[in-house]
């Protein structure tokens, strides 16, 4: 049966299911669990990008601190007029996220949470990296409302190779952290990447599982898309393994943003078949992650959006979505939080982008949630 307890083997099964019959099947149950339990209404987040300054190196972020890109950092009043702008556009909550940057720190940010709330009434979202527990504390108590940390991949090998530990820092686990944010008090979110490379079905079996087994408030998943001015936006298949390709001593043009430190050269490990990153995969994560957790808060990601900006964002919210994070961070900023190439509204005003939104929840007969929008879950929970 496909409910809540899915074993995972069944729950890998389905990963690999390529009849089409059944995909529909798992489509439909999908969409109907999400009508019964979260309804019809979308809520929207408004994202807002603070800055994409990072002191991590991650192999698949285009925020990676080796990375020569051009950096920048959203002001206090900058940031409070786009939060006026969710506001104004009855998103209910704003989602602040950024690279790990330490100027974004504590007191700033406490205030900023203070003055949102004050002025706007917004619910609040963080999603600012692996931090002080002091902090998830002190952001707590300001009035932050939720936090939003993926663990990015369950299986702890690829994780390590694609996420070292920040330099001068001890390795944190994000599925500890994830705990310990509960445990304050926020409403949690966690969730992966799909088709990394080294990833195999039965990781994301097992990454799925997880969700269930931590009982998330919400869920965000998308395809993992390769940026060429990173290390992983740059493997290739070798003896049936994935590999780097090597950038030492080059000087080829197009590869002037990658820093020649991050050529390590390692071995991804061998994996009996690999996700792929399609959007395929991407529904059926969605549609499998909505039976499991049923109760969950899942957007429809912009990753979603950027492989198909209309199937993609309309077709996870028919299998099981009922989340969209509209982006409202400034135009001028907007190209240059690229974590991934070509994201979904990269070049366009919040204005635009709402838009689009809001014509594609008609369409498909829902609509758009007044209010906070809390996770069924974290309710019932609290009741
Ligand atoms: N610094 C914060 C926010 C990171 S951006 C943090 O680490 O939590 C939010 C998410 O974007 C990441 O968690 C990751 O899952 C996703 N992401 C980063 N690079 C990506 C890529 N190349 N393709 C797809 N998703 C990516």
């Amino acid at each position: 049966m496909l409910n809540e307890n899915l074993t995972r083997s069944k729950i890998s099964k389905w990963l690999r299911e390529t009849d089409r019959e059944k995909l529909t099947e798992l489509y439909d149950v999908a969409d109907r669990t999400r009508r019964k339990r979260v309804g019809d209404e979308v809520w929207l987040r408004g994202l807002i990008e603070l800055s994409n300054y990072c002191r991590r190196d991650c192999l698949y972020c285009g925020a990676r601190a080796s990375r020569r890109a051009e950096r920048y950092r959203m002001t206090r009043e900058e940031i409070l007029e786009s939060a006026k702008l969710a506001r104004d556009y009855q998103f209910g909550t704003v989602v602040l996220q950024a690279g790990e940057d330490f100027a974004l720190d504590e007191a700033f940010v406490a205030d900023l949470i203070q003055e949102i709330r004050e002025r706007y009434q917004l619910a609040i979202t963080l999603s600012l990296g692996e931090r002080k527990d002091s902090e998830f504390v002190r952001w707590k108590e300001a009035g932050a409302d939720r936090y939003l940390l993926r663990f990015e991949t369950s299986n702890r090998d690829l994780y390590d190779a694609i996420h070292p530990t920040a330099e001068g820092s001890v390795f944190q686990d994000r599925i500890e952290m994830l705990k310990r944010l509960r445990e304050i008090g926020y409403e949690i979110g966690s969730g992966v990447m799909i088709g990394v490379p080294g990833q195999s079905f039965d990781d994301l079996a097992n990454d799925l599982a997880l969700f269930r087994e931590l009982d998330l408030d919400m869920i965000g998943c998308g395809p993992f898309l390769p940026h060429a001015e990173t290390p992983l936006g740059r493997i290739e298949a070798r003896n049936g393994e994935w590999r780097t390709v090597s950038i030492h001593g080059t000087t080829s043009e197009d590869q002037r943003g990658i820093s020649l430190s991050t050529d390590k050269s390692f071995k991804y490990p061998t994996t009996d078949g690999q996700a792929p990153n399609d959007i395929e995969t991407a529904f059926k994560v969605v549609a499998l992650a909505r039976i499991l957790c049923p109760d969950a808060n899942i957007p429809s990601t912009t990753a979603v959006a950027t492989i198909d900006e209309t199937g993609g964002r309309k077709g996870a919210l028919e299998r099981g979505a009922n989340v969209v994070m509209p982006n409202l961070t400034p135009k001028k900023y907007r190209r240059l939080y690229d974590i991934y190439p070509n994201k979904a509204a990269a070049r366009e005003e919040a204005e635009k982008t709402r838009q689009t939104v809001l014509k594609q929840i008609r369409e498909i007969g829902r609509v758009p949630g007044i209010g906070s929008g809390s996770s069924p879950r974290f309710l019932k929970r609290r009741a």
